[in-house]
């Protein structure tokens, strides 16, 4: 057999993530490894965690990036804070709503799921009524639900808290630095995120931040941690003064990480969450002047991720093929019941951009149009363009 060199194809990554990652990151990717007890290193990861601590908002010292993806954050939130036979209140409207349930059963937990259609956001109400109705000390959302393109309000959530004396878990994956987050402001006890989405660092770290309350619960645990890589006590004394050897750091994407956060600091946060809500709008006026339809409850769309309804009679995977083939473009297609009825658009971090969302607009409808659909061509380009120059 024959090793071929190493040669992926450069894509444009519009899908719901992995998104590009910059050039600037890259280099930091393949600087010099240093050993985990380096001073140097010390720094570096002292550094990242202030740079975190910004990005989530919160002053939470417990605020690091875990090894793993964004599976690894919810894993960990999930097995630090519940034990077996703890009840968690669950919001489900979306597939990883489903996989907190999964991961919470796994953990020998009951999630008491609190349901709504998938593309519509989940009520105060109904996660009050939840509280009432069941023993959980823990609320469990997704802020935004990358199966659905759906940004879940989280403040009026977060304040039911103290009145239940609950703790709340937020999933951040797709949201973080895409859209307003703000933990410590909302009262979030429990964020993860992940780093391949709007942070635009490859895949492969996972952003987590827990305050004194989701600490305390955590410290008072009747069992151990069923999970000695994920156990955030121990891996809170390697970042913290004490450096307790855990596990070895994956150091290049410590740098990578670091790297993406100054590109996110040196924005400046509310400046990115608003680049990311112009553009996605631009992207849903030119989506809805070509006679598509967006699947998301209107004003309560995502704005790292847009949800678009295919239209009936054209291929999905068709289409997608093309778009990769013809033009090196990914996006992607529907989770579960959504599969082969919805297509989604990510435009994460360095990928929301004007010209992105004009591309994107212009190659969906010349591919459309290939595969049958037919749009007075032209008019998704121009009402986004008619968008950004009124805005
Ligand atoms: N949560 C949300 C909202 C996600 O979108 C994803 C991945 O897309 C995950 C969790 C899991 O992250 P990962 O695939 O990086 O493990």
């Amino acid at each position: 057999m024959e090793f071929m060199d190493l040669n992926p194809p450069e894509r444009i990554l519009l899908g719901p993530g992995p998104s590009n990652v910059s050039a600037r990151v890259m280099k930091a990717l393949s600087s010099p490894i240093v050993g985990y007890m380096d001073p140097y290193f010390f720094d570096i990861m002292n550094q990242t965690q202030i740079l975190l601590r910004n990005t989530f908002k919160t002053k939470n010292a417990l605020t690091l990036p875990l090894s793993g993806t964004g599976s690894a954050g919810m894993e960990a939130a999930f097995s630090n804070t519940i034990e077996a036979g703890d009840e968690v209140v669950v919001g489900v409207n979306g597939y990883f709503g489903e996989r907190m349930c999964e991961v919470i059963t796994h953990l020998g937990g009951t999630p008491v799921r609190v349901v709504e259609e998938w593309g519509r956001i989940i009520s105060e109400d109904a996660i009050e009524g939840a509280l009432k109705n069941s023993k959980a000390k823990i609320i469990a959302i997704v802020h935004g639900e990358t199966s659905t393109g759906i940004e879940q309000p989280i403040k009026e959530i977060a304040a039911l808290t103290k009145k239940y004396d609950a703790i709340l878990i937020v999933d951040a994956v797709t949201s973080l630095s895409g859209c307003e987050l703000d933990v410590d402001g909302w009262g979030i006890d429990v964020c993860y995120s992940g780093s391949q989405k709007c942070i635009n660092c490859p895949p492969g770290l996972a952003p987590i931040t827990v305050n004194e309350r989701a600490l305390n619960t955590i410290l008072n645990r009747k069992t151990k941690v069923p999970n000695f890589y994920l156990d955030l006590s121990l891996i809170s004394k390697y970042w913290s003064e004490t450096r307790v050897y855990h596990h070895t750091p994956p150091a290049s994407m410590i740098y990578a990480i670091r790297e993406a956060l100054r590109v996110v600091q040196e924005e400046g946060l509310e400046n990115r969450w608003e680049r990311h809500r112009r553009n996605s709008q631009a992207f849903i006026a030119g989506i809805e002047a070509m006679g598509l339809k967006m699947h998301a409850q209107m004003d309560h769309r995502l704005p790292s991720l847009n949800t678009v309804v295919i239209p009936d009679g054209v291929s999905d995977a068709s289409l997608r093929r093309r778009l990769l083939n013809d033009f090196d473009i990914e996006i992607g297609g529907g989770l579960g019941a959504l599969r082969g009825k919805i297509w989604r658009i990510g435009l994460m971090g360095i990928n929301s951009t004007e010209k992105n969302v004009i591309m994107m607009l212009e190659t969906l409808e010349r591919t459309l149009n290939k595969e049958g659909f037919h749009t007075n061509f032209g008019e998704g380009v121009k009402a986004a363009t008619e968008f950004y120059n009124s805005h």
